[in-house]
């Protein structure tokens, strides 16, 4: 495994859509253990294969109960409800913003052998997912961001 470098903000690679992976090869193997190394290191709670120069549909997540890794995710349901709660992002580094998202989502996405299944988030687990994803459109939460954060506002975690 290898420790990858987190493109940051102006990079336009962010902005860009990504593909959908044909085919689950040792390579993309490869991508979600690195990638699962990456947002460890750095202490990530997510991350979009873009983030490190990839242009696939490839995320990793892991809110505290194990790394969840998601190939060709796509959201299948998500509630009315919604929740607003604070942001970051390790290509958007020292900033912070209240974002909205659904309070639950349901996910159907490839495993690394290819088999698909589905999930079901809840709260944290649901906005990790919704901004990964929004990372395969190019999209960043600074563009959804109903408030940023002063710094120093952002309580201890
Ligand atoms: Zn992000």
């Amino acid at each position: 495994m290898a420790k990858r470098i987190i493109r940051t903000y102006n990079d336009e690679i962010l902005r860009k859509k990504c593909k959908k992976v044909d085919k689950i090869t040792p390579r993309i193997q490869m991508i979600l253990d690195d990638m699962a190394e990456t947002m460890k290191e750095e202490d990530g709670v997510g991350l979009a294969a873009p983030q490190v120069g990839i242009l696939r549909n490839i995320v990793v997540i892991d809110v505290g109960e194990g790394i969840i890794e998601l190939i060709n995710p796509i959201i299948t349901e998500q509630s009315k409800e919604t929740e607003i709660d604070v942001e970051g992002c390790l290509s958007v580094p020292q900033k912070y913003g209240e974002v909205e998202r659904p309070s639950k989502v349901k996910v159907k996405a490839l495993n690394r052998e290819g088999k698909e299944f589905e999930l079901e988030g809840e709260g944290l687990l649901a906005r990790a997912i919704c901004h990964e994803l929004d990372h395969l459109n190019g999209v960043l939460f600074i563009d959804k961001a109903v408030r940023f954060i002063k710094p120093g506002e952002k309580e201890n975690e």
